[in-house]
């Protein structure tokens, strides 16, 4: 009994010693591990002091970088005024140049800059295709109203020119020569009457005279000629067919150029008839002309006079009375007005 009490005893503190032995063991072995832990995460903090530190840099860097963005932002910004101011002064200067180049006999163009199309090497092949200088005071105390008639002469052009005179009124008309040479006798009477003949188009022909520069100064040579051979008056003003934002922009800026530099205006409007569509009543012309003029200086009113526009003509004598009542004075444009343009 006594023995068998020992084996147990001895035993049980076999198992007890082994129990403390595996626990030491553990314990010992998460020691290790805590302090590897611990390690590791000192390293993450100086790692993350590091990153912060670096990312600290690269912001201040980024506002540096961004205030300099906006400062060269600032400095093209000036450039491009600059450019625009200087752009401005050459086609001012272009301007004023054709006018002594059309004295000369020779027809041989001084180019204004670079890009001139007839410049100095090649020969102008519409070498009197230059515009004259003329023109009339304005008072500030007066309201002026430009009408203007597109697309004549025509059968209804004398009747127009009848209407105006009543009124005393100047008016201009950007004349057509194609399909209307039957009429070209309208065109000195025109002219008589005081007011401004100027120019549209040979053909009114989109495709044609917006395929290219060459193409539009072709058929532009072709209605200058015209008016001049029927009147001897040297027309300056002119009107692009459908206004100057029509056709291609590229050749649209090429046309621009070489007609400023051959001392050519051209004229937009800002009060249309809306007469240009064959639905629009006679009602509708008086109304659009008569409700818009109010609210735009120096309107520039669109109409036409060729053939078949009766409804303008109905218009007219109403359009003419309400203008004269508002105490508008009827004037043609010339050169030295500031030109609407779009
Ligand atoms: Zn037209």
């Amino acid at each position: 009994m006594k023995k068998k009490t020992v084996i147990l005893s001895l035993a049980g503190a076999a198992v007890v010693l082994g129990g403390f032995g595996l626990f030491g063991y553990e314990y010992s072995m998460l020691g290790q591990r805590f302090q590897a832990l611990e390690t590791e995460a000192f390293q993450l903090q100086e790692e993350n002091a590091s990153l912060n530190q670096q990312l600290d840099g690269k912001s201040s860097e980024l506002k540096e970088n961004i205030s300099k963005v906006e400062e060269q932002e600032k400095y093209i910004a000036g450039q491009k005024d600059y450019v625009s101011e200087l752009t401005q002064q050459i086609q001012e200067y272009a301007a004023k140049l054709p006018k002594e180049d059309a004295d000369e006999e020779s027809g041989e163009m001084e180019g204004t800059d670079d890009t001139d199309p007839y410049g100095e090497t090649e020969q102008d092949p519409y070498p009197d295709l230059y515009a004259q200088e003329h023109g009339s005071g304005i008072s500030e105390n007066q309201k002026y109203v430009y009408l203007t008639f597109d697309d004549g002469p025509s059968e209804l052009t004398p009747q127009v020119l009848d209407l105006l005179d009543e009124y005393g009124a100047k008016a201009t008309f950007f004349v057509v020569c194609k399909n209307n040479e039957e009429y070209a006798e309208y065109l000195p009477e025109i002219v008589k009457r005081g007011h401004t003949l100027a120019l549209h188009s040979y053909s009114h022909d989109y495709h044609t005279i917006y395929r290219s520069l060459d193409a539009f100064l072709e058929d532009y040579e072709k209605v200058f000629d015209w008016v001049k051979k029927e009147t001897g008056y040297t027309p300056s003003l002119f009107r692009f067919p459908g206004g100057s934002n029509n056709g291609s922009s590229y050749v649209r800026k090429e046309i621009i150029q070489e007609m400023e530099r051959r001392g050519f205006v051209y004229y937009d409007w800002n009060v249309s008839s809306g007469d240009g569509s064959n639905l629009t009543t006679t009602e509708n012309i008086i109304d659009n002309i008569c409700s818009n003029v109010g609210y735009i200086e120096n309107p520039v009113v669109l109409m036409h006079d060729g053939t078949g526009k009766q409804a303008t003509l109905n218009a007219l004598p109403s359009v003419l009375k309400y203008l004269a009542e508002e105490g508008y004075e009827f004037r043609s444009l010339d050169k030295t007005l500031q030109p609407v343009q779009f």
